[in-house]
């Protein structure tokens, strides 16, 4: 006889795989263990019923997060952006390594970012590294010290630890990644293309003017370029540009090893509703028109953009006013890895898709990108990190209830759909209560 598991959770709605379907899933310890027809549940020490206005999802696996710890720690943390992403529905996150002092630029970065922390993170975090300038040796031990890749920027990346690549600098470190196999992630923007005379006082037209799609579209051509020459595996992050997508799934086409995400802000917002001094909406790239974002959503559809990341990209309350609603001078990013979930659903759902989509989406091809099988999935040997869903119970956002650490959102007042009413990372609910022994877990590439 098999031993009786620890848990069992039935649900009439259950996101397995691509369907749909009602189902028991069992689980002992930390992974999944089982899943059976909804009627005939294996045995457990207990059972949780979902209520029937309940869907059963698998824990977001969100690869885009700013945690900004150590160093801008006022900006957000481990504790605070962790508690957010659980309260969201995510339960594995991604760091990126600029914005926190030391940037993820040596192993020794690293180290002193999982230092700090450790013992403080309620979701599993794992890390990128930095590709800058004349940190080429540097990729190889970052590799093998367990960071899932590298990010680089092609043009000014807003702070001054951080620099970017020229486009010999990113031949030669894409020679580098590819000799690892690793993944290089990159923020594709030409600074050439810039226009910084548009912003004309600070207005959200001249802002959006001075950020042109064609910068987009330059940076991704020499993305590609270099991805075909070097035969490396590349990834666009933050895709504002609808317009790029035809030359990314060209390149696809003929089997570069290339994948791309868009935001969660790019597919709910319009250039034509932001406005003036709405600073709360600035991001790089920035927000284009309502026709765009329709054309991101049909390129998502048809598979031309692999995911849905928050770019959770937070900063203090002043730094977002700063300028006084000057879309030149406020900070740019959103912070969003807790609305992540509604916030792609309502649009989804708007637009005909299904939760299996928004399931693909936002678990199980960021974690298959990223070498995370274990993650992102309902299915028996999985990690058992699963999120307890009311689709259709709507709420109105209202940044006292977000748990990211600067009380600033661009969702403020906006009426989303679903409600993450409970998340289990690896087989425990993540409660109230938990900050003072939270159960996350520090992962390296490679290892569970
Ligand atoms: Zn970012």
């Amino acid at each position: 006889m098999a031993a009786e598991l620890d848990l069992v959770v039935r649900a009439r709605r259950a996101v397995i795989g691509p369907r749909e379907v009602p189902a028991a899933v069992g689980i002992a310890g930390e992974r999944i263990a089982a899943v059976t027809a909804y009627d005939d549940p294996p045995a457990a020490a207990r059972v949780v019923d979902l209520a029937d206005d309940e869907v059963l999802l698998p824990g977001l696996v969100d690869t885009h997060v700013h945690v900004n710890e150590p160093g801008r720690t006022e900006w957000e943390g481990f504790a605070t952006a962790t508690r957010a992403a659980a309260a969201g529905g995510v339960t594995t996150i991604l760091d990126m390594p600029l914005n926190s002092v030391p940037p993820t630029t040596t192993v020794e970065a690293l180290e002193t970012k999982r230092a700090v922390a450790e013992g403080q993170v309620s979701v599993d975090v794992g890390f990128w590294g930095g590709a800058v300038p004349g940190n080429v040796p540097d990729l190889g031990p970052l590799h093998e010290a367990g960071v899932f890749g590298f990010k680089c920027f092609l043009l000014d990346s807003g702070v001054e630890e951080f620099g970017h690549l020229e486009p010999d600098q990113l031949a030669l470190a894409m020679k580098e990644t590819a000799a690892l196999g690793a993944l290089m992630i990159v923020h594709a923007e030409d600074g050439g293309l810039l226009d910084e005379a548009a912003l004309d006082g600070g207005r959200y037209a001249g802002f959006l003017a001075s950020r042109p799609k064609a910068a987009e579209e330059a940076a991704i051509d020499l993305v590609i370029a270099q991805a075909r020459a070097t035969g490396g595996r590349a990834h666009v992050v933050h895709l504002s540009d609808a317009d790029a997508v035809a030359a990314l799934r060209a390149a696809r086409t003929d089997g570069v090893d290339l994948s791309v995400e868009t935001c969660p802000h790019y597919l709910t917002f319009d250039a034509e509703h932001v406005a003036d001094g709405a600073t709360e909406l600035k991001c790089c790239p920035p927000i284009r028109e309502a026709a765009n974002r329709e054309a991101l959503w049909a390129a998502l559809a048809a598979g031309d953009l692999d995911f849905v990341v928050s770019d959770h990209s937070p900063c203090t309350v002043d730094l977002k006013r700063r300028g006084g609603g000057d879309f030149g001078e406020a900070w740019g990013g959103i912070a969003s890895v807790q609305l992540g979930l509604p916030a792609v659903w309502t649009g989804a759902r708007e637009r005909g898709h299904a939760l299996v989509d928004v399931v693909r989406w936002m678990a199980t091809a960021t974690a298959d990108r990223v070498g995370l099988a274990h993650k992102g999935r309902i299915e028996v040997g999985a990690d058992a990190d699963l999120v307890r869903f009311a689709p259709d119970e709507e709420f109105t956002v209202d940044v006292t209830r977000l748990h990211h650490r600067n009380p600033v959102s661009a969702y403020a007042g906006r009426r989303l759909a679903g409600v993450v009413r409970e998340t289990w990372l690896r087989g425990v609910p993540v409660a109230d209560g938990d900050e003072q022994s939270p159960r996350g877990r520090l992962l390296r590439r490679g290892e569970r």
